[in-house]
């Protein structure tokens, strides 16, 4: 019989649901990991004073000054000398880093602040400001140089005992001189550094005469390989797509266990039926006497609790015994012998009523059970299917007789009692010389007849 419902349907499901929960465990220690990572490090650090880009100087002689740069490289360091003018009202070195390949400059954007590291020796002030030159799509020109966006810092302090200056690159804002200059349009007149074509320090020295040192061990751009923002995004995302899938899983998985259960639901009641019925067969096989068909004690006993009306008074029991069957299976064997309890049964069983139950009591005796008959009239029935059995042929040639006892219920006997009572008339019978009714008719019964 093919299964009528396979558990393995849904077993892979069952599976992936099962590993779920390491995979969400999982997810969750790389979301906390990536977090702690994004705020504690995932440092992205440019060195803009390597020898990656070029360096270049100017001073304000191109503004009507006087002043004179020149960049020193001292290992790593970039020195730049400046022999102050004041020919000039503002005079000033620059020293300058180029950014530009092409149209392309450096992506500052994605970075959160820049670290100055460096020393100042001279007559006048640390002090120095950086200027962030972007090229701006629809506003620079990259052969003019007025058209580059001016984001500037002004009056920058280098620390007095060497130390790192740390400058975050939101304080940057867009030059007021650059925008009076340039009047640009008002989507060009805020702060963008996602282009930046040079970076440029300017050292004023505060405006001493003299010669000014001003010494750049790194100027460096710190950020972050991942934003805070583009990793939030990206762990919704992976969050959002992994609950999406797992509910999926999890619906598949309980329509197919539905199903399943529905299947088992199913063969359950097939099986439960198929055992009632078996059961039931069972039940009625041992009411039954397997050689002739008719009921068998336990069988009379079960319809006389289940039928209340067999008892219904005047009821009648006629006990049959068939005469000498000894001989038959002495003289024919006991397979002709079987054949003439067979046949015998099928004669008594069609001259009796529906209502009437016949009973196999055991060998070659049976027993009749007439409700709503008194004995009279049991006594006819008992001497119509004594005829009966004459008119029959039978196995072998044989003539077959059996003799009767008749005996009625009377008002608070018990059954038993009745059924001695008809063995003793079938006693009589035998008595008498066989192939006859006997049937026990009391004293009381006699006049109860004549009154009726
Ligand atoms: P009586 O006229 O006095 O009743 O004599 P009888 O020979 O019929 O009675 P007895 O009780 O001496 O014999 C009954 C026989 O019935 C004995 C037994 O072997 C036989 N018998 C009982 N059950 C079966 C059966 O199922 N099949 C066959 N073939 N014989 C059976
Ligand atoms: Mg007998
Ligand atoms: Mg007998």
């Amino acid at each position: 019989m093919p299964a009528p419902f396979s558990e393995t349907s849904f077993q892979p499901l069952a599976r992936l649901l099962d590993y779920a929960r390491y995979f969400f465990g999982g997810l969750l220690i790389v979301t906390a990991a990536l977090l702690t990572w994004q705020h504690y490090g995932m440092e992205k650090v440019v060195d803009l004073t390597g020898d990656h880009f070029p360096v270049f100087i100017e001073d304000d002689r191109n503004s009507g000054g006087a002043s004179v740069g020149r960049i020193e490289r001292r290992g790593q360091d970039l020195v730049v000398h400046c022999l102050i003018s004041r020919k000039s009202e503002w005079p000033y070195c620059k020293l300058g880093l180029s950014f530009l390949k092409g149209a392309t400059g450096l992506d500052m954007s994605r970075f959160d602040y820049m670290s100055i590291d460096g020393g100042y020796a001279g007559p006048g002030t640390p002090r120095f400001a950086i200027v962030l030159a972007q090229a701006e799509e629809g506003l620079t020109r990259l052969d003019q140089w007025q058209t580059y966006k001016i984001n500037q810092i002004d009056a920058l302090d280098l620390p007095p005992d060497g130390g790192t200056l740390v400058v975050p690159l939101k304080w940057f804002g867009v030059a007021q001189w650059w925008k009076d200059m340039a009047q640009p349009a008002l989507e060009h007149s805020a702060v963008n550094i996602d282009n930046v074509a040079r970076a440029e320090v300017l050292i004023s020295g505060g405006g001493k005469e003299g010669a000014h040192a001003f010494t750049l061990h790194h100027l460096r751009l710190h950020g972050k390989l991942i934003t805070l923002d583009a990793l939030l995004m990206g762990l919704v995302a992976t969050w959002v797509v992994c609950a999406v899938g797992w509910l999926a899983v999890l619906t598949l998985s309980l329509r197919s266990q539905l199903r399943n259960s529905r299947a088992a639901v199913a063969l359950l009641k097939t099986v439960n039926e198929a055992l009632e019925l078996e059961a039931r067969d069972l039940a009625g096989q041992a009411h039954i006497d397997p050689l002739t068909g008719v009921l068998n004690r336990q069988g009379l006993r079960a319809a006389l609790m289940s039928t209340s009306s067999l008892l219904a008074d005047p009821m009648v029991m006629i006990f049959i015994d068939i005469d000498h069957f000894k001989s038959i299976n002495d003289t024919h064997g006991h397979d002709v012998g079987d054949d003439v309890l067979r046949k015998f049964a099928n004669v008594i069983a069609s001259g009796i009523r529906s209502s009437d139950r016949l009973v196999r009591w055991g060998g070659e005796e049976f027993l009749i059970v007439c409700p709503m008959t008194n004995v009279y009239q049991g006594r006819i029935l008992a001497e119509n299917l004594r005829t009966a059995l004459h008119r029959q042929t039978w196995p072998a040639g044989l003539h077959v007789t059996a003799s009767f006892g008749v005996a009625q219920h009377r008002e608070r006997d018990e059954v038993g009692v009745v059924i001695k009572r008809a063995d003793m008339e079938l006693y009589r019978a035998k008595q008498a010389g066989r192939d006859r009714v006997c049937a026990y008719i009391a004293a009381d019964m006699t006049a109860q007849a004549a009154a009726a």
